[in-house]
């Protein structure tokens, strides 16, 4: 399986180049990074400086013909939550996630390249997990596809996909 990963802002490259390493290694999905690109203005929400997560989901699917995951700079919501750490279409090909809450100077901490580094991975591997394979949020606090609400949860899921996801995904170790 192949995959685009396209950055939308200011995105370092090593987060990119970690997001790839990660989906070749947990789902055998072998990406190209692209050049950076912006974000279409019309999606975003200038009294919540935020952007609709859904409607860049259908701009991704109308603009790319393949597999394609987004990274952004930028907040994203959707519906009824104050904000999402990304979003996916389930079993399509087109996935979104923001780096915007993952970077520690979101919350007034000092950055910390490996840390941001960290939460994107787990979260591109989780938003590919429901695209690439149709996977649903996982009981297993530990498992990369259990549901984080908070920062505090992606910190403590790890980057892992379960033995029962793997097992749901058709891959085996
Ligand atoms: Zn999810
Ligand atoms: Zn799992």
């Amino acid at each position: 399986m192949r995959l685009q990963i396209v950055p939308f802002g200011e995105i370092p490259t090593e987060v990119l180049s970690a997001i790839s390493e990660e989906l070749e290694l947990s789902f055998r999905i072998f990406s190209d990074i692209s050049e950076p690109k912006g974000l279409p203005k019309e999606y975003y929400n200038p009294y919540r400086h935020q952007y609709v997560a859904p409607q860049i989901l259908d701009f991704l699917f109308e603009e790319f013909k393949g597999r394609v995951l987004a990274v952004t700079d930028q907040d994203l919501f959707a519906e009824d939550l104050n904000f999402v750490f990304g979003q996916a279409q389930m079993n399509g090909r087109v996935a979104v996630i923001s780096i915007c809450r993952l970077n520690p100077t979101f919350y007034r901490q000092a950055f910390n390249k490996k840390l941001l580094i960290e939460r994107a991975v787990k979260e591109a591997v989780h938003e590919v997990g429901h695209m690439a394979f149709g996977l649903t949020h996982c009981p297993d606090p530990n498992c990369v596809m259990s549901f984080s609400n908070t920062i505090f949860d992606v910190d403590r899921k790890s980057k892992e996909v379960c033995k029962s996801c793997k097992r749901k995904a058709g891959l085996f170790d």
